[in-house]
Protein backbone atom coordinates (compact mmCIF):
# COMPACT_ATOMS: atom_id res chain seq x y z
CA UNK A 1 0.00 0.00 0.00
CA UNK A 2 2.43 2.05 1.24
CA UNK A 3 4.49 1.98 -2.26
CA UNK A 4 1.21 2.44 -4.24
CA UNK A 5 0.84 6.16 -2.03
CA UNK A 6 4.56 6.76 -3.23
CA UNK A 7 4.34 6.53 -6.69
CA UNK A 8 0.93 8.34 -6.46
CA UNK A 9 3.07 11.32 -5.57
CA UNK A 10 6.50 10.72 -7.77
CA UNK A 11 3.57 11.01 -10.60
CA UNK A 12 2.32 14.15 -8.92
CA UNK A 13 5.78 15.59 -8.84
CA UNK A 14 6.28 14.40 -12.49
CA UNK A 15 3.07 16.70 -13.68
CA UNK A 16 4.74 19.53 -11.99
CA UNK A 17 8.04 19.33 -13.56
CA UNK A 18 6.51 18.49 -17.11
CA UNK A 19 4.27 21.72 -16.43
CA UNK A 20 7.48 23.25 -15.68
CA UNK A 21 9.29 22.16 -18.70
CA UNK A 22 6.36 23.45 -20.76
CA UNK A 23 6.98 27.33 -19.20
CA UNK A 24 10.61 26.98 -19.94
CA UNK A 25 9.51 26.94 -23.65
CA UNK A 26 9.68 23.15 -24.40
CA UNK A 27 6.63 22.61 -26.59
CA UNK A 28 7.53 19.47 -28.42
CA UNK A 29 4.48 17.60 -27.45
CA UNK A 30 6.61 13.84 -27.37
CA UNK A 31 9.37 15.18 -25.51
CA UNK A 32 6.94 16.45 -22.65
CA UNK A 33 4.78 12.84 -22.61
CA UNK A 34 8.04 10.98 -22.67
CA UNK A 35 8.67 13.13 -18.89
CA UNK A 36 5.53 12.40 -17.97
CA UNK A 37 5.74 8.65 -17.95
CA UNK A 38 9.27 7.96 -17.56
CA UNK A 39 9.96 7.69 -13.73
CA UNK A 40 13.40 9.66 -13.18
CA UNK A 41 13.46 8.78 -9.41
CA UNK A 42 14.08 4.95 -10.94
CA UNK A 43 17.26 6.51 -12.19
CA UNK A 44 19.17 8.75 -9.38
CA UNK A 45 20.47 7.13 -6.53
CA UNK A 46 17.92 5.57 -3.51
CA UNK A 47 19.12 8.04 -0.98
CA UNK A 48 18.52 11.04 -3.16
CA UNK A 49 15.09 9.85 -4.90
CA UNK A 50 13.50 12.56 -2.73
CA UNK A 51 14.77 14.94 -5.34
CA UNK A 52 13.98 13.42 -8.60
CA UNK A 53 11.40 15.89 -10.11
CA UNK A 54 13.45 19.12 -9.34
CA UNK A 55 14.52 20.45 -12.19
CA UNK A 56 18.37 19.90 -11.15
CA UNK A 57 21.33 17.85 -11.99
CA UNK A 58 22.20 14.68 -9.40
CA UNK A 59 25.22 12.70 -8.20
CA UNK A 60 25.26 9.70 -9.71
CA UNK A 61 28.26 8.51 -8.16
CA UNK A 62 31.87 7.76 -9.59
CA UNK A 63 32.29 11.78 -10.29
CA UNK A 64 29.46 11.58 -12.58
CA UNK A 65 26.12 13.03 -12.57
CA UNK A 66 22.36 13.08 -14.29
CA UNK A 67 21.62 16.29 -16.07
CA UNK A 68 19.25 18.67 -15.47
CA UNK A 69 15.62 17.94 -17.13
CA UNK A 70 15.49 20.91 -18.92
CA UNK A 71 18.69 19.64 -20.71
CA UNK A 72 17.89 16.74 -21.37
CA UNK A 73 13.94 18.14 -22.84
CA UNK A 74 16.39 20.85 -24.96
CA UNK A 75 18.43 18.43 -26.54
CA UNK A 76 15.71 15.87 -27.35
CA UNK A 77 14.02 19.20 -28.97
CA UNK A 78 16.65 20.09 -30.61
CA UNK A 79 17.18 16.39 -32.16
CA UNK A 80 13.72 16.99 -34.21
CA UNK A 81 12.17 13.27 -33.33
CA UNK A 82 10.00 11.60 -35.71
CA UNK A 83 9.80 8.56 -34.03
CA UNK A 84 11.40 6.42 -36.72
CA UNK A 85 14.87 7.40 -36.22
CA UNK A 86 17.75 4.96 -35.10
CA UNK A 87 19.56 6.96 -32.58
CA UNK A 88 23.14 7.01 -30.61
CA UNK A 89 23.87 7.89 -27.57
CA UNK A 90 27.23 8.58 -25.81
CA UNK A 91 27.74 8.38 -22.18
CA UNK A 92 23.91 6.16 -20.59
CA UNK A 93 25.28 7.89 -17.23
CA UNK A 94 21.96 7.05 -15.47
CA UNK A 95 20.23 5.50 -18.43
CA UNK A 96 17.13 8.26 -17.79
CA UNK A 97 18.14 10.01 -21.51
CA UNK A 98 18.01 6.14 -22.44
CA UNK A 99 14.14 5.50 -21.25
CA UNK A 100 13.44 8.99 -22.94
CA UNK A 101 14.72 8.32 -26.11
CA UNK A 102 13.91 4.82 -26.00
CA UNK A 103 9.87 6.27 -26.55
CA UNK A 104 11.08 9.08 -29.14
CA UNK A 105 12.81 7.07 -31.63
CA UNK A 106 12.82 3.36 -32.95
CA UNK A 107 15.50 2.31 -31.45
CA UNK A 108 18.31 3.80 -29.41
CA UNK A 109 22.20 2.08 -29.31
CA UNK A 110 23.92 3.99 -26.10
CA UNK A 111 27.08 3.19 -24.97
CA UNK A 112 28.91 3.83 -21.02
CA UNK A 113 32.34 3.87 -20.26
CA UNK A 114 31.86 3.34 -16.54
CA UNK A 115 30.90 -0.67 -16.32
CA UNK A 116 28.96 -0.25 -13.46
CA UNK A 117 26.93 2.94 -14.48
CA UNK A 118 26.15 0.84 -17.51
CA UNK A 119 25.19 -2.52 -15.87
CA UNK A 120 22.44 0.28 -13.27
CA UNK A 121 21.46 1.57 -16.44
CA UNK A 122 20.60 -1.83 -18.03
CA UNK A 123 18.97 -3.31 -14.66
CA UNK A 124 16.37 0.05 -15.04
CA UNK A 125 15.27 -0.25 -18.69
CA UNK A 126 15.27 -4.10 -18.26
CA UNK A 127 12.93 -3.66 -14.92
CA UNK A 128 10.69 -0.82 -17.08
CA UNK A 129 10.53 -3.54 -19.88
CA UNK A 130 12.11 -1.00 -22.37
CA UNK A 131 13.31 -3.35 -25.23
CA UNK A 132 14.30 -1.44 -28.37
CA UNK A 133 17.78 -0.32 -26.59
CA UNK A 134 20.98 -1.78 -26.98
CA UNK A 135 23.85 -0.79 -24.66
CA UNK A 136 27.43 -1.62 -24.54
CA UNK A 137 30.25 -0.78 -21.96
CA UNK A 138 33.29 0.62 -23.39
CA UNK A 139 34.20 4.13 -24.99
CA UNK A 140 32.45 5.49 -27.56
CA UNK A 141 34.02 8.92 -28.10
CA UNK A 142 34.51 7.42 -31.65
CA UNK A 143 30.73 6.15 -31.98
CA UNK A 144 29.52 2.57 -32.78
CA UNK A 145 30.54 1.94 -36.41
CA UNK A 146 29.02 -1.62 -36.15
CA UNK A 147 25.28 -0.32 -36.24
CA UNK A 148 25.84 2.92 -38.60
CA UNK A 149 24.61 5.22 -39.55
CA UNK A 150 22.33 6.93 -37.04
CA UNK A 151 19.64 9.75 -37.93
CA UNK A 152 20.70 11.00 -34.24
CA UNK A 153 24.04 11.22 -32.36
CA UNK A 154 23.44 12.67 -28.65
CA UNK A 155 26.94 13.08 -27.09
CA UNK A 156 26.47 13.96 -23.14
CA UNK A 157 29.90 14.98 -22.23
CA UNK A 158 32.01 17.36 -23.24
CA UNK A 159 34.43 16.94 -26.05
CA UNK A 160 37.81 19.04 -26.78
CA UNK A 161 36.28 18.92 -30.35
CA UNK A 162 33.46 17.65 -32.82
CA UNK A 163 34.77 13.88 -33.36
CA UNK A 164 35.42 13.23 -37.62
CA UNK A 165 34.22 9.96 -36.04
CA UNK A 166 31.02 10.95 -35.09
CA UNK A 167 30.09 12.98 -37.81
CA UNK A 168 30.46 10.22 -40.61
CA UNK A 169 28.27 7.91 -38.61
CA UNK A 170 25.22 10.27 -39.20
CA UNK A 171 22.83 9.47 -42.34
CA UNK A 172 22.08 12.52 -44.23
CA UNK A 173 20.16 14.60 -43.06
CA UNK A 174 21.53 13.23 -39.30
CA UNK A 175 21.98 15.31 -36.16
CA UNK A 176 25.19 15.16 -33.84
CA UNK A 177 24.52 17.15 -30.61
CA UNK A 178 27.76 17.42 -28.82
CA UNK A 179 29.23 19.96 -26.32
CA UNK A 180 32.25 21.27 -27.31
CA UNK A 181 35.39 22.84 -24.94
CA UNK A 182 35.71 26.30 -26.18
CA UNK A 183 37.84 29.58 -24.86
CA UNK A 184 34.90 30.81 -22.87
CA UNK A 185 33.56 27.06 -21.12
CA UNK A 186 31.55 24.73 -23.34
CA UNK A 187 29.41 25.18 -26.08
CA UNK A 188 26.45 22.53 -27.68
CA UNK A 189 27.29 22.04 -31.31
CA UNK A 190 24.69 20.99 -33.45
CA UNK A 191 26.00 19.50 -36.97
CA UNK A 192 23.86 18.44 -39.43
CA UNK A 193 24.56 16.33 -42.51
CA UNK A 194 23.93 17.84 -46.06
CA UNK A 195 24.04 16.72 -49.40
CA UNK A 196 27.34 18.01 -49.69
CA UNK A 197 28.73 18.27 -46.27
CA UNK A 198 28.30 18.80 -42.81
CA UNK A 199 26.83 22.27 -41.42
CA UNK A 200 27.54 23.36 -37.50
CA UNK A 201 26.67 25.62 -35.24
CA UNK A 202 26.80 26.60 -31.73
CA UNK A 203 23.59 26.77 -30.16
CA UNK A 204 23.89 27.35 -26.15
CA UNK A 205 26.02 27.35 -23.25
CA UNK A 206 26.91 24.23 -22.14
CA UNK A 207 28.32 22.48 -18.90
CA UNK A 208 29.10 18.93 -18.79
CA UNK A 209 31.25 15.97 -17.75
CA UNK A 210 34.47 15.48 -19.90
CA UNK A 211 34.21 12.87 -22.61
CA UNK A 212 37.19 10.77 -22.29
CA UNK A 213 38.45 8.01 -24.55
CA UNK A 214 39.95 7.80 -28.14
CA UNK A 215 38.56 11.08 -29.37
CA UNK A 216 37.70 12.93 -26.30
CA UNK A 217 40.14 13.96 -23.38
N1 LIG B 1 22.48 11.74 -19.95
C1 LIG B 1 22.99 10.96 -18.83
C2 LIG B 1 24.07 11.66 -18.09
C3 LIG B 1 25.35 11.56 -18.75
S1 LIG B 1 26.73 11.96 -17.73
C4 LIG B 1 21.90 10.62 -17.86
O1 LIG B 1 20.75 10.83 -18.18
O2 LIG B 1 22.16 10.12 -16.79
C5 LIG B 1 27.94 11.56 -18.92
C6 LIG B 1 28.27 10.10 -18.99
O3 LIG B 1 29.20 9.94 -20.05
C7 LIG B 1 28.95 9.57 -17.72
O4 LIG B 1 28.24 8.46 -17.26
C8 LIG B 1 30.34 9.16 -18.22
O5 LIG B 1 30.85 8.02 -17.58
C9 LIG B 1 30.09 8.91 -19.69
N2 LIG B 1 31.26 8.97 -20.58
C10 LIG B 1 32.31 9.81 -20.54
N3 LIG B 1 33.16 9.54 -21.56
C11 LIG B 1 32.64 8.49 -22.25
C12 LIG B 1 33.05 7.75 -23.39
N4 LIG B 1 34.18 8.02 -24.05
N5 LIG B 1 32.26 6.74 -23.81
C13 LIG B 1 31.10 6.44 -23.17
N6 LIG B 1 30.67 7.10 -22.08
C14 LIG B 1 31.41 8.12 -21.62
Amino acid sequence: MAARVTDTAYRRHRRRLVEQLRSSGIDDLAVLHAFDVVPRHLFVPEPIRHRAYDDAALPLGHRQTISRPIVHALHLSLAGLGGTERALEIGTGSGFQTALLSRLVSHVFSIEKIPELGDLARQRLRALGIENVTLRVGDGSAGWAEHAPYHVILVGAAAPRVPDSLKSQLTEGGRLLIPVASDGGQKLVLVTRTEDGFEEAAVEDARFVPLLGEEGW
